[in-house]
C-alpha cells in the first residue's frame, strides 16, 4: 500500500493567501509571520494549527477512498 505523502501549506488567516517566507526560514512558537500580499501579521501558532487541521482532514479523505476502493475490489472478486 502507498503512503501518500501531503504538503500543508502556511495560509494567511487574514486574506487566505499563501505564506512565503524566506528559504530558510525557521519559525517559532510566538512569532509573527508578514503576509506579502495583505501584510498582516500572522500567529505562527494560529497558522501552524488551521495547517494542522487541513492535514489531518486530507488524510482522513485519502483514508476513507482507499478503503472504499478496496471494498468495490472486494465485492467485485466475490460476485
Ligand atoms: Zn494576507
Amino acid at each position: 500500500m502507498d503512503i501518500p505523502s501531503f504538503e500543508v501549506e502556511l495560509v494567511c488567516l487574514f486574506c487566505g493567501s499563501p505564506l512565503k517566507g524566506p528559504v530558510d526560514a525557521q519559525y517559532t512558537s510566538g512569532d509573527l509571520i508578514e503576509c506579502n500580499e495583505c501584510h498582516e501579521l500572522n500567529d505562527y501558532d494560529s497558522v501552524l494549527e488551521v495547517a494542522k487541521e487541513k492535514g489531518i482532514k486530507q488524510v482522513k479523505e485519502k483514508a476513507q477512498e482507499h478503503i472504499q476502493n478496496e471494498f468495490k475490489d472486494l465485492f467485485k472478486e466475490k460476485l
